[in-house]
């Protein structure tokens, strides 16, 4: 992929589908790439918002949960994605940067059977990520997954704007770094960290650089594994399973239950809540 004249170039040489957003504005010299997801069903359904005479936002892009991107605005024209902003000095990311829409729905709410979005659509539990967001609440929440493939399409997609625009990774940043406390996407199922490797091309060998608090790390001590729940208790679903031996890091505890992350890399992964009593000390 490539930008050309302000649009995205596919790898067939076509420039991607272009629906124009109602809404764009001045020109710009995007400086920054920030990543947002739609808290919505399918990316057409965002398409067809952002191009209505009705809608109060717009973006440059729209990636499906397939990973069909969909271009709306032209990358020299501002969108209207940050809102009320601020990163490094700059006021106002709408006059500095790209936005670029993952289609997701977000945080997710508990339902009777399993997990809901907030307009009540199941969504399966294979695809539900248990995690506190950095900015606040504390507790864990649970939040719908990104496929590989959206992950993988949005990564080329922001390395062709990273090639065009001069950017290094450090320019892709999230909706809610530049506006904390009104905004929470991509939040914590979007790994951030993962992202601006595949997107500068060091894949997923990159050193990692996470904390390593190794006080809170423990081991699963159970043969046949771990179950990891997304609450509390036993009533709350099953939402992975831990393997004998794996490590996790304990984020919380609350007797008998600990709210864990599982340690990849050194870095936190998958998380949810686990009985303590198979958790021991590492090795
Ligand atoms: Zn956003």
């Amino acid at each position: 992929m490539q930008i050309e004249n302000n649009r995205l170039v596919g790898a067939d040489n076509q420039p991607v589908r272009f629906v124009a957003a109602a809404h764009s504005g001045s020109a710009i010299v995007p400086r920054y790439i920030v990543m947002h997801y739609t808290a919505g069903g399918a990316a057409a359904g965002t398409v067809r918002y952002f191009a209505s005479p009705g809608a109060r936002a717009s973006a440059h892009f729209v990636v499906s949960r397939q990973g069909a991107i969909v271009q709306q605005v032209a990358c020299d024209r501002a969108a209207w994605h940050a809102g009320r902003s601020r990163w490094r000095g700059i006021d106002g990311l709408n006059a500095h940067s790209i936005g670029v829409e993952l289609a997701n729905w977000g945080l997710l709410q508990r339902g009777p059977d399993g997990f809901v979005s907030h307009a009540g659509v199941a969504v399966d539990r294979g695809r539900v990520a248990i995690a506190a967001h950095r900015n606040g609440p504390a507790e864990a929440l649970a939040w719908e997954r990104f496929a590989p493939v959206q992950v993988e399409a949005a990564a080329e997609l922001v390395a062709a704007l990273m090639a065009r625009y001069g950017l290094g990774e450090e320019a892709i940043i999230g909706h809610d770094d530049i506006a904390p406390g009104r905004k929470i996407d991509p939040g914590p199922a979007f790994d951030m960290r993962a992202f601006r490797g595949l997107a500068a091309g060091r894949g997923t060998s990159s050193p990692p650089d996470c904390p390593a608090d190794k006080d809170s790390y423990r081991q699963v001590r159970a043969a046949n594994g771990l179950n990891l729940r997304s609450g509390p208790g036993l009533q709350h679903p099953v939402i992975g399973l831990l393997s004998q031996g794996s490590l996790v890091r304990v984020v919380s505890e609350a007797a008998p239950w600990a709210f864990v992350t599982r340690v990849k890399e050194g870095c936190d992964g998958v998380s949810g809540f686990a009985h303590s009593a198979w958790l021991t000390a590492p090795a």
